[in-house]
């Protein structure tokens, strides 16, 4: 019986796998489909307000890849992204992504907007392409673009392996008046002696961190320190994942410079972004 019953698991195991490669398929399929139709309704962006703790405005957003299609429903940028990046995707998605996000800057400066900052998030698949830079740069004057404006997300990961290579990169970025921010930090690899020499403009503390701030007196010690070493190294702090009032004070207490969360706002569709931009500027 027991033979009967690694049979039976086997059979499940496989089940399950076919399922998950279908399904990786049929989200393949909506990808290239929504690249190659230009379709936004399938592939967009919603943006998340960063918010200046001094001042309580918003200086920027962080641009979030969604996707949603009738067969498939909503699927998460973690999932979508993943696939992406298994099928030789991201290139292509993360340049639609790229253009999305100009657009809506073009789209910001046009109303009157002209210094805030959009954010996007760039795989290491992208960032280790030759004519990255380039393709950045042909977008970017394209939509007709301030630089300045652009800020990329990159994570630790990608600096595994490549550090050398990839820090001339951010370097060449930040010629271009590109910033560069830092994601998750804190969950990763770098250290701070890596981020001394490491060619970025912001660290954006990961969701973890800010988590534990009042429940943990080891989240509250840590990411006071962390604001502080970042200060020290001439760097701007992003708190992510804010979500409630006591957390904000404590990021205000330790002069943190900016914070993204729930608490102040979700990500929102690119006319409610707007909106809120008209609405602190009455
Ligand atoms: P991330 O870049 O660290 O983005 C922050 C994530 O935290 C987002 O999840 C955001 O919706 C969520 N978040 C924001 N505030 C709060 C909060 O107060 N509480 C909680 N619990 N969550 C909050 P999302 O949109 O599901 O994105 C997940 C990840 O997918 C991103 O993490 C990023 O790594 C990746 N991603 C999203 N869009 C893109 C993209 O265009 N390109 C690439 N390469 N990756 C992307
Ligand atoms: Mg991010
Ligand atoms: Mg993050
Ligand atoms: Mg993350």
């Amino acid at each position: 019986s027991g033979v009967k019953e690694n049979d039976a698991g086997y059979a499940f195991f496989n089940k399950v796998m076919e399922n998950k490669l279908q399904r990786e398929d049929l989200i393949e399929k909506e990808i290239r489909a929504a690249i190659t139709e230009n379709d936004t309704s399938k592939i967009y962006l919603e943006y998340q307000p960063q918010v200046d703790l001094k001042s309580n405005k918003i200086t920027g957003f962080e641009a979030l890849a969604r996707m949603r299609t009738k067969k498939l429903g909503f699927v998460s940028p973690m999932e979508f992204i993943d696939v992406a990046e298994k099928k030789q995707l991201i290139v292509p998605l993360g340049n639609f992504i790229l253009t999305q996000a100009s657009e809506f800057i073009r789209d910001l400066t046009d109303k009157g907007f002209k210094d805030i900052k959009v954010a996007v998030n760039v795989s290491g698949i992208q960032l280790l392409r030759y004519d990255f830079t380039d393709t950045i740069m042909k977008i970017i004057s394209d939509t007709g673009i301030e630089p300045s404006s652009l800020e990329l997300e990159i994570t630790e990961s990608v600096l595994l392996g490549n550090y050398n290579m990839i820090n001339e990169k951010l370097k060449n970025l930040r010629n271009h008046q590109i910033e560069i921010a830092l994601d998750d930090f804190g969950t990763g690899y770098s250290s701070f002696a890596r981020l001394i020499e490491l060619n970025i403009d912001t660290l954006k503390i990961d969701r973890y961190f800010i988590n534990n701030i009042s429940i943990k007196d080891s989240g509250d010690i840590i990411t006071g320190d962390i604001i502080s070493m970042a200060h020290k190294l001439g760097l701007k702090v992003v708190a992510e994942g804010v979500e409630v009032p006591e957390q904000k004070n404590y990021l205000m207490g330790h002069h943190c410079d900016r914070m993204q969360g729930y608490l102040f706002s979700k990500p929102l569709s690119k006319e409610k972004a707007l909106k809120m931009l008209f609405n602190q500027n009455k």
